[in-house]
C-alpha cells in the first residue's frame, strides 16, 4: 500500500554523539513533516524482531548489542515518495559509500554504526511504524 510516509530511527551512535537535532533540522530541511516521533530503547527481543530478516547473517548479534546499547529516536516522515526519497537522504549503509551531504555521511561512523534506519519499502514503513506506534501516537 502507498502511504507516502517512511520510519526512521536515529540509533544509539548517533543519540551518543549528540547529533539528533542536527539530524531532525536535516529531515525537516528535505521536505519532510514528523506525524510521530519518541525517544524509547528497544529490548534485545526488539531488536531480534525488528531485525528479524538479518538473523542469519554473521553481524546479526553485534547488530543486536547495537541497538540495544543506548536509546533510539523513533518517528514517522511523511512526504511525497516518503521511502525512497528518505533513503536517498541517508545514503548508503556503508557511510564509506555515502553520498556527500548525506545523513550517514556527516553522521555515520562506520558500516553497522551508521546513525540512522530508514525504511526499504512501503510495506516495510507500515510494518516498522506500527512495532513502534500504538495508533493513538500517529498524527
Ligand atoms: P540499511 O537498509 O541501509 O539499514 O541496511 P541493511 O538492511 O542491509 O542492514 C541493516 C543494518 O545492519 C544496517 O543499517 C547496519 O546498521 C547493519 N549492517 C549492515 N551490514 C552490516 C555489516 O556488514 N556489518 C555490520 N556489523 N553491520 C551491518
Amino acid at each position: 500500500m502507498k502511504t507516502n510516509r517512511t520510519f526512521t530511527m536515529i540509533k544509539p551512535d548517533a543519540v551518543e554523539n549528540g547529533h539528533i537535532g542536527a539530524i531532525l533540522a536535516k529531515i525537516n530541511e528535505a521536505g519532510f513533516k514528523i506525524v510521530a516521533m519518541k525517544m524509547t530503547q528497544m529490548s534485545r527481543r526488539d531488536a531480534q524482531l525488528f531485525y528479524a530478516i538479518h538473523a542469519e547473517r554473521p553481524f546479526f548479534q553485534n547488530l543486536v548489542d547495537f541497538m540495544v546499547s543506548g536509546p533510539v529516536v523513533a518517528a514517522i516522515l511523511e512526504k511525497e515518495n516518503a521511502v525512497a526519497d528518505f533513503r536517498t537522504l541517508i545514503g548508503a549503509t556503508n557511510p564509506a559509500d555515502a553520498e556527500d551531504g548525506t545523513i550517514r555521511k556527516l553522521f555515520a561512523t562506520s558500516i553497522q554504526n551508521n546513525a540512522i534506519h530508514g525504511s526499504d519499502s512501503d510495506d516495510n514503513a507500515l510494518i516498522e511504524s506500527e512495532f513502534h506506534f500504538a495508533t493513538r501516537e500517529i498524527f
